[in-house]
């Protein structure tokens, strides 16, 4: 039996200052902050993860924000664009809203599809489209009520150095099927309702580089933890060579980096973000995994002081 993967479980990108990045992604996006913890392997660096209420795998856009640093190029070997999907009927809200914060945007056409193109506050691309598949959000913050919310992830825009084997690991490794071809993108779609249609321009992007506003890696979802040890079966069968089981405390993750450039995860839909929070208060606490937590004084005093805020609390007009 050939594995297929649900779709995207999470983007991990680079951002500058950790406040602006909270400002964005949950102030002008409208996502929650569903944990506010370190970067397991650099403790002086937040790790912050945005997604619906819940924080449910294909809706998380996760960030190590490093005060200070400096931007990197978005090129091959990255996501391109991170694609989100709006109700139906609500691109005229997002124009007016993404106008209201001064954000430029452009507007696009893919298989059939309308798109509003833009950056985050460090250059990172995002793109909003309309989509009927996929649960509501349940989550209203900073003036986007929840029938007007980002969803989740549509899918993505991969930027591969070496598109025709990036094809290749999408439709022989992770299952996905290639459903169409429009103006040089390769369209795959995944087996879940959200971040489950993956495009890729068959033409090879030049290498960017990694720093603030770009991505760092794109997670794919294993239903289980008896999944994720096939699929990291499957990835050695593919020709790859995948890193151990690392337990993330979100989720288990296994990375291999693809050879079109672009880091691969796949990581387990368990537990997810309620395993250390309350669910109604996720994301208020700095969560530290245990082995940390005999240093959380000195920690704690390493990083800058954030809050989630309405937008309108901003000195911004
Ligand atoms: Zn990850």
């Amino acid at each position: 039996m050939t594995l297929q993967t649900a779709g995207i479980h999470h983007i991990t990108a680079f951002a500058g200052d950790p406040q602006a990045n909270v400002d964005f992604y949950a102030g002008v996006l409208g996502l929650r902050l569903v944990k506010k913890t370190i970067n397991f392997d650099a403790p002086d660096v937040y790790h912050l993860y945005f997604g619906n209420e819940e924080g449910a795998p294909g809706t998380i856009i996760t960030f190590f924000p490093f005060p200070g640093a400096r931007r990197g190029r978005i090129g091959g070997g990255q996501v391109g664009f991170t694609t989100y999907v709006i109700p139906a009927g609500t691109s005229e809200f997002w124009r007016e809203r993404l106008r209201s914060f001064g954000i430029s945007f452009t507007e696009a056409d893919r298989f059939g599809e309308h798109y509003l193109q833009f950056k985050d506050n460090e250059g990172l691309q995002l793109e909003l489209v309309e989509r009927e598949d996929g649960a509501a959000s349940t989550w209203t913050f900073g003036g986007v009520p929840a029938d007007k919310a980002i969803k989740g992830f549509g899918g993505a825009v991969l930027y591969s150095v070496d598109p025709q084997r990036t094809a290749y690991v999408l439709e022989s490794v992770l299952g996905m099927e290639k459903v169409g071809e429009f103006a040089g993108f390769a369209r795959f779609r995944a087996t879940g309702e959200l971040g489950n249609l993956i495009d890729l321009p068959m033409t090879a992007v030049p290498r960017g580089a990694g720093g603030a506003g770009t991505v760092h890696h794109i997670a794919w979802r294993a239903a289980d933890f008896d999944e994720h040890e096939m699929w990291r079966g499957a990835v050695s069968s593919g020709g790859f060579q995948p890193t151990p089981v690392i337990d993330r405390q979100y989720f288990h993750a296994v990375y291999f980096r693809e050879e079109g450039g672009i880091l691969f995860e796949i990581a387990t839909d368990p537990p997810g973000f309620a395993v250390d929070e309350d669910p109604m208060h996720l994301g208020e606490e700095l969560m530290l995994p245990e082995w940390y937590e005999n240093k959380r004084a000195q920690i704690e005093n390493g990083l800058l002081p954030i809050e989630v805020r309405e937008p309108g609390s901003r000195t911004q007009g």
